[in-house]
């Protein structure tokens, strides 16, 4: 059985079609400037690929591209889309409405139509990309939504709501809902794999570190906190993004240079962060090499970054009266080993030990602790996209 994952923005479409049989990928690719000009990079898991540049100006014909490109291009993949049983799609917001993923019916279509309101760069768009596959591929072809924030839909009304007057959540929803559910969901599951224990009976604290950032704690199974807010950009310092600051900041800049809502949501979510505070990048790997040539400004930056990722840590160690299993995973939890040297030695004080040898380990799952460490500590490769697979069969299977 075949699933075909996409995540599409307004003028992006990234998709991977994956044999459930093994899990594996037969082929990835990306369909870009829809819209405008339009063009699809396609993979085939054996290497070869196909490109061109083809009038897209909907995601329908995105959809058609990705059509040909996998079943009739050179580097094609199967012989007509009827081999695919269902397509998966990642959407940003569910709000308070959606806790699991569901099969995407006109309800629920019309639902993440109207929580567009919270997520107006994202949901408008899954919206359109629902829509031309179902002008694509037909209204048979079941479609499931698997959401950013379902995961987090557990968290107590405490860990959730802000401090503000009530009304505002009343009236218009503003509250915690977390993101980045899907990844941290996938490496929970893993963690309790790996430990051989059930999910129930471990406290996990799971960090996804990319260009986006999030850290999640796990308790009784289910997620008990998390530290991206009402939008992805609350919580700690991420490649352009601010993470919580004091909102006054924002009120006293905003009228020293007569900036509007819209220059304040471009500045925090596109102009901060390790970017903003470097000058250099958003990538921390070219923010570390300035920093080793002594710029200061990216020194502080990588240095901003990981004292707020030892805090959010040690934060949901207290809410949770301890912790089992601290996981890695994301382009940077991933890959740099010494940002996660440098965070575990702030937590040696309750036995956290980390073997230098496996943490030098690159590229698959490894536990990094050492044997005699309190805390098991891991760096878990995320798969966004075979868990949204996985939600799809098992959505379409019942
Ligand atoms: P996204 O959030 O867009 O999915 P990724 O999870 O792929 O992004 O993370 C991308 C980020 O990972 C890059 O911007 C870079 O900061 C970071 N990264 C990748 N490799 C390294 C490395 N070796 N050292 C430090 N950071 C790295």
């Amino acid at each position: 059985m075949k699933i075909f994952v996409v995540n599409a923005g307004s003028s992006s479409l990234k998709y991977q079609l994956i044999d459930m049989e093994n899990e594996q990928v037969l082929c990835k690719g990306l369909c870009e400037r829809i819209g405008e000009s339009g063009a699809i990079t396609h993979k085939a898991a054996d290497g070869r690929t196909y490109t061109a540049d083809t009038a897209m100006p909907t995601h329908s014909e995105a959809f058609e591209a990705v059509v040909y490109a996998m079943t009739k291009s050179d580097a094609k993949v199967i012989n007509s889309f009827d081999e695919v049983s269902a397509i998966g799609h990642r959407i940003v917001q569910g709000g308070s409405i959606f806790k699991g993923s569901c099969l995407i019916t006109d309800k629920a279509l019309q639902d993440i139509d109207d929580l567009g309101a919270l997520a107006p760069l994202h949901n408008p768009a899954h919206v359109l990309a629902i829509k031309a596959c179902i002008k694509t591929f037909g209204s048979d072809k079941p479609q499931v939504a698997v959401f950013d924030t379902s995961f987090h839909q557990t968290m107590p009304d405490k860990a959730y709501m802000f401090a503000l007057p009530y009304k505002y959540y009343e009236k218009y929803g503003v509250r915690k809902y977390g993101a980045h559910g899907t990844s941290h969901h996938f490496v929970s599951d893993r963690v309790a794999a790996l430990e051989g224990k059930d999910k129930k009976d471990i406290k996990i604290i799971t960090c996804h570190l990319g260009n986006g950032c999030s850290i999640t704690a796990i308790k009784d199974g289910v997620c008990v906190d998390t530290s991206m807010g009402f939008t992805p950009l609350d919580g700690f310092m991420m490649g352009t993004r601010t993470g919580t600051l004091d909102p006054s900041a924002l009120t006293f800049i905003a009228e020293k240079e007569n900036l509007s809502p819209a220059d304040i949501n471009r500045i925090c979510n596109k102009e901060s962060g390790v970017l903003g505070v470097s000058g250099v990048s958003n990538d921390n790997r070219d923010v570390i090499a300035a920093a080793n040539e002594g710029n200061d400004r990216a020194r502080l930056a990588i240095q901003m970054q990981r004292y707020q990722i030892i805090k959010f840590i040690g934060s949901y160690i207290a809410a949770m009266n301890g912790v089992d299993a601290i996981v890695f995973t994301g382009g940077i939890g991933e890959n740099d080993k010494g940002l996660r040297k440098e965070i575990l030695e702030s937590f040696t004080y309750m036995g956290v030990e980390i073997s230098d040898e496996k943490n030098d380990i690159h590229g698959e799952e490894v536990k990094i602790s050492t044997e005699n460490s309190k805390v098991n500590v891991y760096v878990i490769p995320t798969n966004e996209e075979l868990a949204i697979a996985r939600d799809t069969l098992a959505i379409i299977s019942k």
